[in-house]
């Protein structure tokens, strides 16, 4: 028996890091999975990973930042599988161009807020008719632990981002919380996955980071995955509007250990 054994589960960004995690997971714990990405090989080789392994996937070409596209997927999920249970809105990005409030250009503005905002309403904005007509279901929505804290090493379009991703997730949460669907947002810590790779490769950069960690290193995908799953399935049944913070303590500290 799979924890989401009957559920169809649409995972956005599912061609790297926690996305990718996720969907070879959730496939295991029963879901039929269809994941999508800007990135097309890379998302096809999950599915076909997953189906080799003797899940069930499918991979559509879906930029999140583009409503007809987040419609398109979530077409794409209702035809293929008749039913939407799991909206899993992962896709996001963190421009390397993305400093402080003084040196950020409104392009960076524009790309940030545009995959990261609203590509996330635009997969509620289709995704939850889609699970009222299929009798409710899980949204999860990816914002982070900056979403709560500030840091002085900041990328301000990012982190303002992460913090709209957490108040529409509340508000989402409320307005369908009585035709059954669930909203909640999953707030990582740093986590080991391509996202962060080019800011860790400096070691004073990285140093910088890791010493806020109380746990004391990067979180791994598979710790995510694993949150996500919970805010997936009916084990999570009386959470919505919340935000479940994975991030090694960094949240909980005012002084970390030597
Ligand atoms: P990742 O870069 O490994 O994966 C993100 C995926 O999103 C990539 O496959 C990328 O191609 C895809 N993507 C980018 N733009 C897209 C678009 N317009 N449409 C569809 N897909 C698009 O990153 P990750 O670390 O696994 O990040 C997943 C989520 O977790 C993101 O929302 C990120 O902001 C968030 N997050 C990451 C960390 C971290 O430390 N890694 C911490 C907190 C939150």
């Amino acid at each position: 028996m799979g924890r989401l054994d009957g559920k169809v589960a649409l995972i956005t960004g599912g061609a790297s890091g926690m996305g990718k995690v996720a969907s070879s997971l959730f496939a295991s714990e029963g879901a039929r999975v269809v994941l999508t990405d800007v990135a097309d090989e890379a998302g096809q080789a999950v599915a076909a990973e997953i189906t080799a392994a003797g899940g069930t996937a499918a991979y559509v070409h879906a930029d999140v930042s583009k409503a007809s596209d987040a419609e398109a997927m979530v077409a794409f999920a209702m035809e293929r599988y008749g039913t939407l249970s799991i909206l899993y809105n992962n896709a996001g990005v963190m421009l390397p161009e993305d400093g402080s409030v003084t040196d950020t250009d409104e392009s960076v503005w524009d790309r940030t807020l545009a995959i990261n905002v609203k590509g996330v309403a635009f997969g509620c904005r289709y995704g939850v008719p889609a699970m009222i007509r299929s009798g409710g279901g899980s949204i999860i929505n990816v914002a982070s632990f900056v979403a709560w804290m500030g840091a002085a090493t900041s990328q301000t379009a990012y982190t303002a981002s992460k913090g709209a991703v957490l108040s529409m997730t509340r508000e989402i949460a409320v307005e369908y919380a009585r035709r059954g669907i669930r909203c909640n947002a999953l707030c990582p810590g740093p986590i080991d996955t391509p996202l962060l790779a080019e800011l860790l490769s400096d070691p004073a950069r990285r140093q910088r980071r890791f010493v806020h960690i109380p746990m004391g290193r990067l979180g791994r995908a598979e710790e995510l995955a694993k949150a996500a799953l919970f805010l997936a399935s009916d084990d999570s049944s009386f959470m919505t509007g919340a935000s479940l913070i994975v991030d090694g303590g960094i949240t909980a500290a005012y002084v970390t250990p030597e």
